[in-house]
């Protein structure tokens, strides 16, 4: 308890103005209306924090910018999240329609130039005087002044000129790109169905195979065994490279020249036209950096970040390395035993093979299908497990809301009640959550987390949404899911814990999650770890038709089974986030795009390169991420030191998860990550809760 009451007390907030949600449901006019208020509002506050005449300070300048700021992202944040989850057409077009105009007028107060000048004028007095700003405020400007200075306002005008047309060739390029990816389905015709072997039954049927029975099979045959089967058609199959038809056929197809052919044709999807497209993008990027004075583009891109600069990114990875190798091998090497018993001419393992034969070993020395836990996970037990978890380890309580404003019936509201011992706010609404977690038609296919609502303190409770497409409870059927949909519903919940406990700021552009990019997905990846505990899940995972708690065998196969295959992964995690790197850090002209992913290949995979693989071509994550792909990666590495603080068997009476809420997810972005970091862990993150995490398989047996 000590630890938790020297934490800053929170002073109390009421709600000053009605809930904020977008009361565009009734039609696209409403949703322009509203949309088109929030902006003159942003346009007024800037207008007037241009017209200050006295000198510079908190109030005249940075409370207007902030507060254009809270209107400009709100209207962007719900514009984007209207365009996901609306059940009309008009409304989601016209969502995407001002996203488009609100995105606009975002990129131009992050350029204007007198804002700067007045931002830049506000600091100098701030740093000069002895000023009563606080260390968080003074924060808040030095992160906006370099977000300016890195879009290249202070830079003269014929710079600032060849910027702006580098930025919109990038995104040009940038669409392009993701639009070849999205639009090039490959096909491959099967002439032999035979070749369909060990895919499962629905797939089949879904291609018109059926299965002849062999007059020597028994029923049990029937999955044991299928190699004994025949299977027929009216036709030649055709099956694409859409990921619901490719993943089963490289994780079930028996047939390696099938699962070959389907490879060849999923990693060669954008090429050729992507590969000169993606030269020219990261030509564009090397130019824009140079303007700005770095190196290269990962040197900027990282300059903002926890990262700081590639050369630390390097220096990350190859410690990423060091700490999976040895694990990697041990379980390279007993894959290839078991495949040596097995099939001896499968070997050696290609990349085409890599799916099948992990699905195949988990299943047989791991004992685990991971069809075999659905019964104990029916949605509304996860949801309300999570629910309690999660109030549990951050000391809130949900209350429903039954009249809340929603987009669609069927979307869930709570209010989050503050429930910490200690806290000033005890018994008190901080904010409200958004549950729309079943797909309907039209709504987007994905899983995230959406701030609505950017919280202030004393001013605005933080609101926030889940959205995501879990199986469907419908009638007898209560929406089973998958062991790997509840650590999806784990991750998702910390970023929203994360967006509400980290909501009552002064600022609102320090509201929720906006540190550091590179530190967002690090609550997310530490809730998924608590899913491993079997006293808090057992809590929850209970069997939809007996009420059996999840058998404590199964349970400790499952977990196991997560745990399989993890310094492989790993190493291949390191693999692209050094690719991502690599084409942002050496000289675009001399690039061979080509030579760098078979490099990276055969220093980071035990399996054979498959000749043909231009996997680049269709690395959207480049459009994206630029250089950064190794946030999850990072983040993954602090998560797992963060929950290694936590003491499970002491849970309830530890004061390690408030402090965590304090320490971590409270201060929202009001300070650099790497404090929250020091401030939690008392020290630097390092590689070894990464290294024992990688080898709990092996402790397991
Ligand atoms: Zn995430």
């Amino acid at each position: 308890m000590q630890a938790v009451d020297q934490q800053p007390r929170i002073t109390a907030s009421p709600v000053a103005d009605p809930l904020h949600i977008w009361p565009g449901l009734a039609g696209a006019a409403e949703a322009e209306a509203w949309v088109e208020d929030h902006l003159a509002a942003a346009r007024s506050a800037i207008a007037g924090l241009l017209a200050v005449t006295e000198p510079p300070s908190v109030e005249n300048t940075l409370v207007p910018y902030d507060r254009a700021r809270w209107h400009l992202g709100m209207a962007g944040s719900q514009s984007g999240v209207m365009f996901m989850v609306h059940p009309l057409a008009e409304v989601r077009d016209a969502a995407q329609r001002l996203s488009q105009v609100i995105g606009a007028e975002s990129v131009a107060l992050s350029l204007n130039r007198e804002v700067y000048q007045a931002l830049a004028a506000l600091h100098a007095s701030l740093t000069e005087g002895s000023s009563a700003a606080g260390p968080a405020t003074l924060y808040y400007l030095d992160r906006t002044l370099l977000s300016y200075r890195l879009s290249g306002v202070d830079k003269d005008e014929a710079t600032r000129q060849r910027i702006r047309s580098l930025a919109d060739r990038m995104t040009a390029l940038g669409m392009s790109f993701s639009r070849t990816v999205q639009d090039d389905v490959r096909k491959i015709t099967v002439a032999d169905p035979n070749e369909l072997l060990g895919l499962p039954e629905d797939y089949l049927a879904r291609h018109g195979v059926h299965r002849v029975q062999g007059s020597t099979s028994s029923p049990a045959d029937e999955s044991s065994d299928s190699l004994a089967q025949h299977l027929v058609a009216a036709a030649p199959v055709t099956l694409t490279t859409d990921p619901p038809e490719m993943t089963p056929v490289m994780s079930y197809a028996t047939s390696p020249q099938l699962r070959r052919r389907m490879y060849q044709a999923y990693n060669d999807r954008g090429y050729p036209a992507n590969r000169q497209v993606l030269l020219d993008l990261l030509a564009a990027r090397e130019e824009m950096a140079t303007l700005l004075g770095f190196r290269s583009w990962a040197d900027l891109a990282t300059v903002d970040q926890m990262m700081g600069s590639a050369a630390h990114l390097r220096s990350f990875l190859d410690q990423v390395e060091s700490t999976a190798r040895e694990t990697a091998q041990r379980e390279f090497a007993e894959l290839e035993e078991f495949v040596r018993e097995r099939d001896p001419g499968a070997l050696p393992l290609t990349l085409s093979d890599a799916r099948f034969w992990e699905e195949q070993f988990r299943r047989s020395r791991l004992d685990f299908d991971s069809q075999s836990v659905r019964p104990y996970f029916p949605y509304a037990q996860v949801e309300a497990g999570i629910l309690a978890t999660a109030g549990r380890l951050f000391g809130v309580k949900f209350a429903p809301v039954e009249d809340a404003v929603v987009w669609a019936p069927g979307v869930k509201v709570f209010d989050v009640i503050d429930d910490a011992p200690g806290s000033a706010v005890l018994g008190q609404t901080i904010g409200r959550i958004y549950l729309d977690m079943h797909p309907r038609e039209g709504k987007s296919k994905w899983f995230s987390e959406c701030s609505l609502v950017s919280g202030v303190l004393g001013r605005q409770l933080p609101e926030a949404s889940l959205v995501c497409n879990f199986p469907q409870p419908n009638g007898s059927d209560p929406g089973l899911m998958l062991y790997s949909d509840v650590v999806t519903c784990f991750h998702e919940f910390g970023h929203l814990m994360h967006e509400v406990l980290g909501g009552r700021q002064r600022w609102a552009g320090q509201s929720g999650i906006s540190t550091e990019g590179d530190f967002v997905e690090v609550p997310s990846q530490m809730l998924e770890e608590f899913f491993a505990d079997p006293e808090l899940v057992r809590g929850f995972a209970r069997h939809y038709q007996t009420g059996e708690p999840i058998p404590q065998d199964v349970f400790a196969r499952m977990v196991r089974a997560g745990a399989h295959g993890r310094a492989l992964a790993t190493l291949t995690q390191v693999m692209y986030a050094t690719y991502s790197l690599e084409t942002h850090d050496q000289p675009a002209a001399t690039l061979d795009l080509d030579g760098l992913l078979r490099a990276g290949y055969d220093r980071f995979s035990y399996y054979q390169f498959v000749e043909g693989n231009r996997m680049y071509a269709a690395f959207t994550h480049l459009v994206g991420y630029t250089s950064n792909y190794y946030t999850y990666l990072y983040d993954k590495v602090i998560a797992l030191e963060f929950f290694s603080e936590f003491d499970l068997k002491l849970l309830s009476e530890s004061p390690t998860p408030l402090r965590y809420r304090r320490e971590v997810l409270e201060p929202g972005g009001s300070k650099p990550a790497r404090e929250l970091v020091r401030a939690f862990l008392g020290r630097e993150a390092s590689m070894s809760a990464l290294k024992s995490w990688i080898a709990r398989e092996f402790d397991a047996s």
